[in-house]
């Protein structure tokens, strides 16, 4: 399955690290946003196993400071991209979930699903660690399913992206389900 013949100038190769067997293409480009803003997205994609990755990076500086909102309501919503700098504070109200801003933070490119999977994974610790007989169990039970729901697209929710300084981004698969709102950075 030597696919190099269909190269383009764009893309380049490297060995997957996942199972080191096949070619981890590299697919790039810039996407323009409805502000005249540029990002780069990345897409790796494995021609063997089904290691696969997307990347978003702004190629530009003069992103204003706002209140993002995305709504998620079908499988496909999922799939929108998100980039939290580290001014970003993220919630979704609807599974009590909130990422902080702070200094700490790390730089955060993902898709929603991304996020929901993370979430998900620290419940899960969460909830090993928790007695049996612990009267918040089936609290977190009742978290743990709807997070699945939510992965399943059975649930519709709301994603707020906040960002003070500007920088962050939301990059929705259906534009529809998008809105963004100015806040004046003090
Ligand atoms: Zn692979």
């Amino acid at each position: 399955m030597n696919k190099s013949n269909a190269y383009s100038e764009d893309k380049f190769s490297f060995k997957c690290p996942v199972c080191e067997e096949g070619i981890l293409e590299i697919f790039h480009h810039v996407h323009d946003l409805p502000d005249g803003d540029k990002m780069l997205i990345i897409k790796f994609e494995c021609n063997h196993c089904n290691f696969h990755k997307n990347d978003i990076i702004p190629l530009t500086t003069n992103v204003e400071a706002g209140i993002m909102t995305l709504r998620i309501s079908c499988p496909e919503d999922l799939k929108s991209k998100i980039y939290r700098s580290p001014t970003g504070k993220l919630e979704i109200p609807e599974l009590g979930l909130l990422v902080e801003p702070g200094p700490k933070s790390d730089f955060y490119i993902t898709n929603v699903e991304g996020i929901l999977e993370r979430f998900k994974e620290a419940v899960l610790i969460f909830l090993k660690d928790m007695p049996p007989n612990d009267p918040e169990r089936e609290k977190i039970v009742k978290i743990l399913e709807d997070l699945d729901k939510a992965l399943e697209g059975n649930l519709n929710f709301t994603v707020i992206l906040t960002d003070s300084e500007g920088g962050s981004y939301i990059l929705p698969v259906n534009a529809s389900t998008y809105s963004f709102q100015k806040i004046d950075k003090k």
